[in-house]
């Protein structure tokens, strides 16, 4: 009874959710569809409408009981119930993303770390236990992406293939993807959107996609299970989501360019020449899009202004990875967010150094990096493997701290202009703290509390009387070298006990970062993306 009563009086009110909602400031989102022709805007209201359906299967996957909780919520039409759904359909699920998942709604558990994907009354330990006693080609299966663990009528563990556990919205899905198929004119978009629908029943991915990886089209859809962060276990099982774009051809072309700079960066990484790869193989592809809906995993929280997929290995060793860069929520975010907080986090001489242009070649630069360095262990793991739980922060600040490594690179050899030596530096520190506010309970938050607590230790970042940070530039370079070098040299490794350690003692909020968060107060944190355009193309088609 003490423990209800605690929790019904912790519960915010509808003020504090407003205000708890109000940390992302409502933004339009959109692109121009005036020079798509007929089809395939056809196509794309149905790729969109299909793009919603993983809002439901995030929401199943998260936790059990979001679904019934989420009908509970719409059909309260009070104050209080209205401001819970508006931060529920934030955060998809009653725990605020931004507030180390503390619960905001009465009555419901903690967020559980198994999510949905393993039994409700299954321990770590039983699954890890179990897993070691299959074959081989059993544990693939068991550790895979793309199953959940559940209990067989005997109640022993098996697992069950995402293709039988979501058919209902999988096979919605499929339909709508095989009409945009049979709408659009652009061959390498067909395949995609023919494989993957056949992906979604027979739970393999592989060739939709290598489809995905081929895709050459005015219309970029990512659609499906790919990230694992939701699975707070064993980060090995995928959370369905969508981002649904325009292809920006000017900003691809540009940013092609620097990836054939890739491997005179590997080749220069401050690692053991051992670690590095000598052939990265094909080059990658790199686009830059205009975002017209993100849903599911893809849109809770903070909102993903970069990916870089698929996650399957084998296709990341055979063909590289590809980047998406969503320019248009990366440009709200910028000035959102990033721009006011620069005001109140750094010194005034650091305030003016920082610009769009450096903030968006460092995200394109740490989704490059995702491709390089040690995949593998001594052990001749993986390396997101080995880490478990704690691979996603490490490898988040492998690819923020490496990233600078690299654009100082390329300015030390003169292929990017030397203006970017000062502004990449000073924005990285003011994106810190944008990223810090995100909670460090978050792999990328959590990864950059690593960095900028290595960085104040290397004094590479010192702080003022006053408070505000500011570069140190004659410490900064070498400071970053030796930090990427140790994030890289841990993860080859394979070491997840060290790994632990190291992000418990600095993946933490200190004294003088916290001041500064404080001060944040009125700044909002992210925003929340309205998509216009999806609208539109959604309202359309129900007026036909
Ligand atoms: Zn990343």
């Amino acid at each position: 009874m003490l423990i209800a009563a605690l929790l019904l009086a912790a519960a915010p009110d509808a003020a504090a959710l407003r205000t708890m909602a109000a940390r992302f400031a409502p933004t339009d989102v959109s692109a121009d569809l005036s020079r798509l022709p007929g089809s395939e805007k056809a196509a794309l209201a149905k790729i969109v409408e299909a793009a919603a359906l993983m809002d439901t299967l995030y929401l199943r996957q998260a936790w059990a009981g979001n679904e019934p909780l989420l009908l509970r919520l719409a059909q309260d039409a009070s104050p209080l119930g209205r401001a819970r759904l508006h931060l529920f359909v934030i955060d998809k699920g009653p725990w605020s993303n931004l507030d180390q998942d503390a619960a905001f709604i009465p009555g419901v558990p903690t967020r559980p770390d198994a999510a949905n994907f393993y039994p409700p009354d299954a321990t770590k330990e039983q699954i890890e236990q179990w897993v070691k006693t299959l074959q081989p080609k059993e544990r693939e299966q068991a550790t895979g992406f793309y199953t959940v663990i559940r209990r067989t009528p005997d109640g022993r563990f098996g697992w069950v293939p995402y293709g039988i556990e979501y058919q209902d919205q999988l096979g919605t899905a499929a339909r709508l993807l095989r009409e945009a198929a049979q709408l659009t004119q652009q061959p390498t978009l067909k395949k995609f959107l023919l494989s993957r629908a056949d992906a979604f029943y027979s739970n393999d991915y592989y060739d939709s996609d290598v489809a995905w990886m081929e895709l050459d089209a005015s219309i970029e859809p990512t659609i499906g299970p790919y990230e694992v962060y939701t699975d707070n276990w064993f980060n090995q099982k995928a959370a369905f989501e969508a981002f649904i774009a325009l292809r920006d051809d000017a900003e691809t072309g540009k940013l092609a360019k620097l990836s054939a700079e890739l491997q005179g960066i590997e080749d220069a990484l401050p690692i053991d020449p051992k670690l590095r790869n000598p052939r990265l193989g094909a080059l990658a592809p790199i686009r830059v899009v205009n975002l017209i809906l993100a849903s599911g995993d893809g849109n809770h929280g903070v909102q993903t202004a970069a990916y870089n997929l698929p996650n399957d290995e084998r296709i990341a060793r055979e063909r590289g990875t590809k980047r998406v860069m969503l320019k248009n929520v990366q440009q709200a975010k910028f000035q959102k967010t990033l721009v006011p907080i620069s005001k109140v986090a750094l010194a005034k001489a650091d305030q003016r150094e920082v610009s769009f242009d450096a903030f968006f070649t460092h995200i394109v630069m740490h989704e490059l990096m995702h491709g390089l360095g040690p995949h593998r262990t001594a052990q001749e793991s993986t390396v997101r493997m080995a880490m478990q739980e704690a691979g996603s922060a490490l490898e988040e600040a492998k690819a923020d701290i490496s990233g600078l490594f690299a654009l100082q690179h390329l300015v030390d050899k003169g292929a990017l202009d030397k203006s970017l030596e000062r502004t990449m530096y000073v924005t990285f520190l003011a994106s810190a703290f944008r990223s810090i506010r995100f909670g460090t309970n978050e792999a990328h938050g959590k990864g950059v509390a690593l960095q900028l607590n290595t960085l104040l230790d290397e004094g590479a970042v010192r702080v003022a009387g006053d408070g505000t940070f500011a570069v140190v530039p004659a410490k900064i370079k070498s400071a970053v070298e030796k930090l990427t070098s140790a994030i890289m040299t841990l993860q080859a490794s394979g070491d997840v006990g060290r790994a632990r350690e190291w992000l418990k003692q600095m993946g933490v909020v200190r004294p003088e970062v916290k001041r500064v968060l404080d001060k944040l107060v009125g700044v909002p944190v992210d925003i929340e993306p309205r998509f216009l355009s999806a609208e539109r193309l959604l309202g359309s088609r129900e007026a036909r």
